[in-house]
């Protein structure tokens, strides 16, 4: 079955004045907030759906979400069919877990251009997680104390313990460079120079305010170690630069959250983090300090970092696929002297 076919049938569940209803907001049964949404964002872009769907697996979602909801909710028979349809569209036509992020903080992953969710709410052999897309929790614990252990095998418990935060922080990659083991580029530096991506003396994270590259190896050189990590995104396709700027925004946000981690476990690391800062509407440079500098996280490529180059070093991707933006930082960490060289 095509997704446009499955589309075709979901919209023909409402007639004309319940959709009517449901854009005004004045449905005559009750219509989750998030349902109603999903329906409605369903009518702006069918037309745009393609490739196929299991149409089986559309048959079995349907009829079990009927059976269920006859018996969880048998006094509004009539707004069963909106959250048959809200399943329906998010499992099979958007490929999403079938609660909001806001409501179940689900885990994302992209990987190879295709999300993977993991949910710490799915309930085991729940009747309507079982339906859902979204992976469970331990699945995704399991990979991180994989990924942990065998960092702490290779480069000890202190990198060991960077990557945990990293990871627990919600970024999805993660790997070690001993810092002499790093080269500072000049032609990055001229790069941000030339000005090519606008941000360079904007904010006190990039040049000229983070020092001489001189300045940014030697402040990198009192470290044993840079541990790159990484997340990636979902666009709509290469042109979505709302989705870019959103992922941006989403990208800090995680950067933030890591920098409040290992402000309580390791004090002295230091943060480095793709492209400017962009925290405050208008940044206070050159006229005044920073106004949150514990949240100043100076970027990478002002270090003279390729990006890329970096990644490969760390044994991590730099890309995810077609229709994907992948965003990368740095946490620089312990004393210099004390590396391990990586196996
Ligand atoms: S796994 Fe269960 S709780 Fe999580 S989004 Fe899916 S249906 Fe909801
Ligand atoms: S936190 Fe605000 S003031 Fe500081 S560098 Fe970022 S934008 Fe500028």
């Amino acid at each position: 079955m095509t997704k446009r076919e499955l589309a075709d049938r979901i919209l023909a569940m409402l007639d004309t004045r319940e959709w009517e209803e449901l854009e005004s907001g004045s449905t005559r049964v009750p219509v989750n907030p998030y349902n109603r949404e999903v329906l409605l964002r369903l009518r702006e872009t069918a037309d745009e759906l393609t490739g196929d769907t299991d149409g089986e697996r559309a048959g079995e979602i349907e009829e079990k979400v009927r059976r269920l909801l006859d018996g969880m909710w048998p006094e509004e028979p009539d707004a069963h069919k909106y959250v048959v349809a809200a399943c329906l569209i998010l499992t099979l036509l958007e490929e999403k877990p079938m609660h909001p992020p806001a409501s179940v903080k689900y885990h994302t992953e992209v990987r190879e251009g295709k999300a993977v969710y993991y949910c710490p709410a799915r309930v085991p052999d729940g009747p309507v997680c079982a339906l859902c897309l979204a992976r469970p929790w331990d699945e995704l614990e399991e990979r991180r104390r994989e990924a942990v252990s065998t960092t702490e095998e290779t480069y000890g418990p202190l990198s060991a313990a960077v990557q945990k935060e990293i990871l627990e922080a919600g970024f999805g990659e993660s790997g070690v460079i001993p810092v002499p083991e790093l080269r500072f580029r000049e032609e990055v530096r001229k790069c941000c120079e030339e000005n090519r991506c606008g941000a360079y003396g904007t904010s006190w994270a990039c040049p000229p305010a983070v020092g001489t590259l001189e300045e940014c190896r030697s402040r990198t050189e009192g470290y044993a170690y840079l541990q790159l990590f990484s997340r990636a995104f979902l666009l709509e396709d290469s042109m979505d630069f709302d989705g870019m700027k959103n992922a941006m925004a989403d990208f800090k946000q995680t950067v933030s959250r890591l920098g409040k981690r290992l402000r309580e476990v390791l004090p002295d690391a230091r943060i480095l983090s793709n492209e400017s800062c962009g925290r405050c509407a208008s940044c206070t440079y050159p006229d005044a300090p920073c106004r949150f500098p514990e949240e100043l996280y100076h970027s990478l490529e002002g270090y003279g970092f390729n990006v890329s180059e970096l990644a490969g070093q760390a044994g991590i991707r730099y890309m995810n696929g077609p229709s994907t933006v992948t965003f990368l930082g740095a946490v620089l960490y312990g004393s210099p002297g004390e590396e391990k060289e990586g196996t």
